[in-house]
């Protein structure tokens, strides 16, 4: 496999035998195209092998309603914030379909009356909205603003970090640790302080740290417990809420979070022509049932109906427990390793709600079925920190939340291609059920938590009941057996302290290599993951490169010294 230009990448291909491929990746999620788009991009002759009958994974755009199909959702993932302007530029995927539009502010209206809204970027609109309930609060809100962006800058450009085997001794290791500390030697006593707190803390004590007001403080918190198996009084919530606050991956400032036109499956739609025109192929419904090794080496895959197809580079971008533990000979990987993997936390309690709607809600506080700027954002359903710290602590107790926490969105505010003229989509993130209905389907159950959910939903803006025309529920359970996401967890893994950076997916594997020499890495299990941010995808290729090359130059290397 050559690092060379597409040109000669594709006279490669052409004296390549057919059937046969220089690299297999394996998921067609958006981080497996992206991989594949950048190996093809190589010259590499790349063959992406999907289980399912279309491409995306969790950024999927799909119509739900089969006596409906003119309404499309994004039945998973909803929003974009992170996939780094690099890659959009080597990919061109604004030529390929990749169009954002900025959501409008974070809006939450309260049961008691009244309503708040967070803009990403209008710190005078946000000192006029949070005076509403504490002038303190509002005085309080730039110097957070500042704070939370300084914290910001030093953990974005981590995103892009290949994270050093900490701990190893071996000179190439150490080099990298000492490089990512030189990297990091202007930070000062006080950032790497902010930086433990941010770490450490949950994001409940952070707030009370900083502010007075439950109901600014419930907005502030909701990107604290997204996706989360924690409420938010557990330590470590605080970082979760950072991750989903960086604005810059130390790549060129990343746009504020914004809705994919025609949905999440318009960026792995993107992503799919890109690896297609720098010559990936792209296999459906072939789902691989294990990965070859051969001399202690991944040597191909084979498929769940018995084909078997062979290359000397594999990426997976499965979730770690199924390409691990299922698809690899406990005989082949390290004890230590699998004990890791074993050990992986992988839950969530996240239920995804895809309604169609009649007519936008009707707040009574901001009254109006128009659209406003208040249906622009996120319409969330947190109004206070106890609010959501109650829904988890029912689901933590075996039972779904009775009142659960959810973060809306109503794409069809700008997104006209989704649903019929004077209708909408609105995609409701919701938490909290027990973690374990991820091992069966609860569908009456479900039901009911739809029902309390939209009730709640009902009692700030009495026209939504009647407004759903049709409603599509995904529980753990689904998310696991029809999307491969393993326990139910949207991230193919916790974002817990113990399993960030060089922890993730496993201590001493977290450079996008595996302990099999020929199989990476990219899944959002990876570090960088999760969320549709593609750096996975992108350093596993990357890495695949880097040791084909090295691997060429050795080669050439020892024929030259055999001749003299
Ligand atoms: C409900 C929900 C909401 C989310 N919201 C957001 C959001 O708003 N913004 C955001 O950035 N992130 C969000 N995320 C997270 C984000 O969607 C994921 O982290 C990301 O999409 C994972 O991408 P991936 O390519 O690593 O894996 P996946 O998308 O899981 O792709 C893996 C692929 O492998 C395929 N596969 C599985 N088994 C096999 C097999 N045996 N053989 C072949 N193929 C197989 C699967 O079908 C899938 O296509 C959300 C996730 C969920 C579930």
């Amino acid at each position: 496999m050559a690092a060379a230009p597409t040109a000669a990448g594709a006279a490669a291909r052409a004296g390549a035998p057919a059937g046969s491929y220089d690299a297999i990746v394996v998921g067609g999620g958006h981080n497996g195209l992206v991989a594949a788009a950048y190996l093809a991009r190589s010259g590499a002759r790349t063959l992406v092998l999907e289980g399912r009958h279309k491409t995306g994974g969790a950024a999927t755009t799909e119509a739900p309603w089969p006596d409906a199909p003119e309404f499309k959702v994004t039945r998973l993932s909803y929003v974009m914030s992170l996939l780094p302007p690099t890659i959009i530029k080597d990919l061109d995927l604004a030529r390929h379909g990749y169009k954002i539009y900025p959501m409008g502010p974070y809006y939450q209206a309260f049961p008691e009356g009244g309503s708040i809204k967070l803009y990403a970027d209008d710190a005078r609109r946000n000192h006029e909205e949070v005076s509403k309930w504490s002038k303190k609060d509002a005085d309080a809100m730039p110097r957070w603003d500042a704070w939370l962006a300084g914290l910001a800058d030093v953990l974005g450009p981590l995103l892009l970090t290949v994270p050093p085997n900490l701990g190893s001794r071996k000179p190439r290791d150490l080099r990298e640790t000492l490089r990512l500390a030189w990297k990091n030697r202007g930070l000062d006593v006080r950032t790497v302080a902010d930086v433990t707190r941010l770490m450490t803390m949950s994001i409940a004590d952070l707030l009370d740290d900083w502010f007075e007001s439950p109901q600014v403080k419930g907005a502030l918190a909701v990107n604290g417990v997204i996706g989360t198996w924690a409420g938010p009084y557990e330590p470590g919530t605080a970082y979760v809420m950072a991750h989903h606050s960086i604005g810059d991956v130390g790549d060129g400032h990343l746009g504020n979070w914004g809705f994919q036109e025609g949905g999440m499956g318009g960026v792995s739609s993107a992503i799919e022509l890109a690896a297609r025109e720098h010559g990936a192929e792209v296999r459906l419904n072939a789902k691989v049932a294990r990965i070859l090794v051969e001399n202690g080496q991944a040597a191909g895959v084979v498929l769940e109906n018995g084909d078997e197809i062979r290359a000397r580079v594999i990426v997976s971008t499965l979730h770690p427990r199924t390409a691990f533990l299922d698809q690899i000979g406990r005989e082949h990987l390290p004890p230590d390793f699998l004990g890791d993997i074993e050990h992986w936390k992988t839950r969530s309690g996240v239920v995804k709600i895809n309604l169609a709607l009649s007519e936008l809600p009707d707040f009574i506080a901001d009254p109006g079925s128009n659209l406003q700027e208040h249906h622009t954002g996120s319409v969330e359903m947190a109004p206070t920190m106890d609010y959501i710290e109650r829904a988890f602590l029912d689901a933590r107790d075996g039972k779904a939340a009775v009142r659960p926490f959810s973060d809306g969105v109503i794409p069809t505010a700008f997104d006209k291609t989704l649903s019929p003229e004077g209708t909408h989509i609105m995609s409701l993130f919701t938490q909290w059920v027990p973690a374990d209905w991820s091992e069966e389907p609860h569908t009456a159950e479900l039901e009911a938590y739809t029902d309390r959910m939209i009730d709640c939903y009902n009692e700030l803006a009495p026209n939504f009941k009647a407004s759903i025309l049709h409603r599509d529920i995904v529980g753990p359970y689904e998310m696991e057996q029809e999307y491969g996401l393993v326990g139910g967890n949207i991230f193919h893994g916790e974002l817990s302290l113990e399993q960030l950076f060089h922890m993730r997916p496993a201590p001493g594997y977290a450079d996008y290599r595996t302990p099999l020499p020929g199989l990476y890495y990219g899944s959002s299990a990876t570090h960088a993951g999760g969320g549709v941010c593609g750096i996975p995808g992108w350093q596993a290729a990357k890495a695949a490169l880097a040791d084909q090359k090295s691997a060429k130059r050795a080669e050439q290397v020892r024929k030259l010294t055999r001749r003299s």
